[in-house]
């Protein structure tokens, strides 16, 4: 009986490891290693072990050596901390440097990168931005965007930036914040003959903490369905909120089991082919 009992457990226990991992995309790195030891206290003061989490920084226009030097100070601290997956930054309107950055990123093995228009003050109906984006799809580099719908039009620009360039996969910060609702037009869009080409991933950092315990949560989880479950992943925002405060927002979402560990790790892995 033991002896079966036994069994049973070590049947269960890779799934059990596997719910525990976590994958928080979302982790800002404004003051190189400063910045990396500080998420990581604070996460295992928390209680927290972070299996892999996206390290970003914010490329400025025009400053062409600090990109480059940012960049590889995040590509040499994922040497020091296994955890952490580099998202480096370039600035769409540097174009051609832009384009050369991009290629020499993918050349170090980044499989991410991160632009906003809001922070990095740019327009997504620029031609560079498309160009930008196409070039990182033929690279295989994923490209995160803010989606906070702070600047007008955000969600919708966004949108008709994933239909110009189908080929490149977009993950989008926030999932539209407020403006989630939005998203729904995807199962919609999926319904159309050759139109769309299915490449949108969502983050639910702030999001998920704006809508757990609100009249809007129920709404939420609608919508993380919609877009589907194989589509969003976990994020902090660090340092604006702690990993514990995220994770605990999320948690309180009326998802499955299942569903929570392919947000919380298996997504995240899965598109930066971790
Ligand atoms: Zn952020």
């Amino acid at each position: 009986m033991k002896f079966q009992l036994g069994l049973i457990l070590l049947a269960f226990a890779p799934i059990a490891a596997a719910q525990q991992k976590l994958f928080d995309n979302h982790v800002h790195i404004w003051e190189g290693e400063k910045s990396v030891k500080e998420y990581l206290a604070q996460a295992d003061a928390d209680g927290l072990k972070v299996t892999r989490f996206g390290a970003i920084h914010m490329a400025r226009l025009g400053k062409l050596d600090e990109t480059r030097r940012k960049n590889d100070e995040l590509i040499e601290l994922s040497k020091k901390y296994p955890q952490l997956m580099p998202i480096p930054s370039v600035h769409p309107y540097d174009g051609q440097a832009a384009l050369a950055e991009l290629g020499r990123l993918a050349g170090r093995g980044v499989t991410a990168i991160k632009i906003h228009p809001h922070t990095q003050n740019f327009d997504v109906t620029d031609p560079r931005v498309p160009a930008l984006c196409k070039l990182a799809g033929e690279l295989g580099i994923v490209v995160m965007m803010d989606n906070a719908n702070i600047i007008p039009g955000d969600s919708e620009k966004l949108f008709n930036l994933a239909v110009a360039v189908p080929k490149t996969k977009f993950l989008f910060a926030h999932m539209g914040a407020l403006n989630f609702r939005f998203w729904n037009i995807i199962p919609l869009v999926r319904t159309t003959k050759g139109f769309w080409s299915d490449n949108i991933w969502f983050d639910i950092s702030a999001v998920a903490y704006i809508a757990a315990d609100s009249p809007i949560e129920a709404e939420l989880v609608w919508t993380i369905r919609n877009v589907g479950v194989d589509r969003v992943i976990l994020g902090s925002d660090f340092p604006q909120m702690s990993l514990a405060t995220a994770l605990g927002a999320f948690e309180k979402l009326d998802l499955t089991d299942e569903e929570k560990a392919r947000i919380r790790f298996e997504n995240a892995r899965q598109l930066f082919r971790q």
